[in-house]
């Protein structure tokens, strides 16, 4: 079996390490991408750490990746050696059922196989990700890069951009609407991008003032230092939707209070413990509180589209493999902007 050379954690208190470990041969459908980008996800520390208790071990995670195609199975015609793919949280699903049938694999009744941390079908072993030399993957689950997209600042919206396009999308977020995004981190600046480039007024809440400029400058039409009650309650019941990046323990009720009747609260982020919710908070303007994973292959492929036509990219520090601790380090501090992508060129 082929060999990957990547950097995987062995237990939840391990930094992550050097490893090598076995690809699956190129099968009939596959398609073997050496990964040239890999963007820095928080769910890649969530689950290396084990904050949401699901972890298998030894976990490889990365799951925004760019690459060159270097091998593909006979059955593979939607992309051929040479190409630039990209390949983001899953790589596969039944295909069957309704969900997966309506293009939301994400939401697959027999459960997606995610990029890493998932069992991989074909091998019955775990699925090792993106922090590594090369991947196999299903042609189902590739996606192309548009020809000019700048590749490093692509890698992220295999995950953060997808994450915040598609409840925007579902969620008819479009001109008119009055957008709160929490958070102005990796998936909360694809939000403002995104939100704006959809037509929407866009409203950034961080907890950040140093932000406030660079928020500005992405496309927020306002900023609120979310720690100031003041500042919070000039905005209560203004905003129609509202987009929750956060990575940790906080208020939602401070955020429900903004929503204006009927208005719809939509949380992305995953903190690794549950949130209180007050029911006064959600009955008093009869608002909805919801919640919405990554999104489906072909949507993938449209935000990738999407973000080219309009000339999004993420904001983006590069890395080496090596750094990768460190740059869990600083992730955790919020010292990051706004993704940190790793690029495989550069030396340990
Ligand atoms: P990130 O870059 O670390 O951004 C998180 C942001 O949350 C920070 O920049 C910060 O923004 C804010 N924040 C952090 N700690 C906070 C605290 N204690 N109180 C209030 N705000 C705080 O993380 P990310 O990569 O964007 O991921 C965000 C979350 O989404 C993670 O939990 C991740 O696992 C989850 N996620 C979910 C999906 C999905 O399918 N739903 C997909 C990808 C990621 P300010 O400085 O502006 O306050
Ligand atoms: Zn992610």
């Amino acid at each position: 079996m082929p060999m990957s050379q990547g950097y995987g954690a062995q237990s939840a208190t391990s930094p992550l390490a050097p490893m090598s470990f076995e690809r699956r041969e190129t099968g009939p459908r596959d398609v073997r991408i050496e990964i040239l980008y890999c963007g820095v996800c928080h769910s890649d520390l969530h689950q290396a750490r084990n904050e949401w208790h699901s972890t298998i071990y030894p976990c490889v995670p990365g799951h925004e990746i760019v690459g060159r195609v270097v091998e593909v199975g006979k059955k593979v015609k939607k992309v051929k050696e040479g190409d630039i793919a990209a390949v983001g949280c899953m790589v596969g699903s039944c295909r069957e059922c309704g969900s997966c049938r309506a293009g939301d694999e994400q939401y697959c009744e027999k459960g997606a196989v995610y990029t890493y941390n998932s069992e991989d079908p074909v091998s019955g072993g775990p699925t090792y990700g993106g922090y590594s030399t090369d991947i196999v993957v299903d042609k189902g689950f590739v996606v192309k890069v548009p020809s000019g997209m700048p590749l490093a600042e692509t890698a992220p919206l295999l995950c953060a951009g997808i994450t915040t396009y598609s409840p925007l999308k579902h969620f008819q977020v479009g001109r008119g609407t009055k957008l709160g995004v929490v958070g102005l981190g990796g998936l909360g600046h694809m939000a403002v991008k995104i939100g704006r480039a959809m037509g929407a007024h866009v409203v950034l809440f961080t907890t950040s003032p140093g932000k406030v400029e660079d928020a500005k400058k992405l496309g927020a039409d306002d900023v609120v230092i979310s720690t100031s009650e003041d500042a919070m309650g000039a905005w209560k019941r203004s905003l129609d939707f509202i987009l929750d990046t956060v990575s940790a323990p906080h208020d939602l009720g401070a955020y429900l209070k903004l929503l204006r009747k009927d208005g719809t609260m939509c949380l992305v982020g995953l903190p690794g413990v549950p949130l209180p919710i007050n029911a006064f908070h959600l009955l008093g303007q009869r608002v909805r509180l919801t919640g919405s994973s990554i999104g489906g292959v072909r949507e993938t492929q449209e935000v990738l589209d999407f973000c080219f036509d309009h000339g999004i990219a993420a904001e983006i520090e590069t890395i080496a493999l090596g750094q990768i601790n460190e740059a869990f380090e600083r992730l955790l501090k919020n010292d990051v902007k706004y993704r940190f992508v790793i690029d495989m060129s550069r030396p340990r």
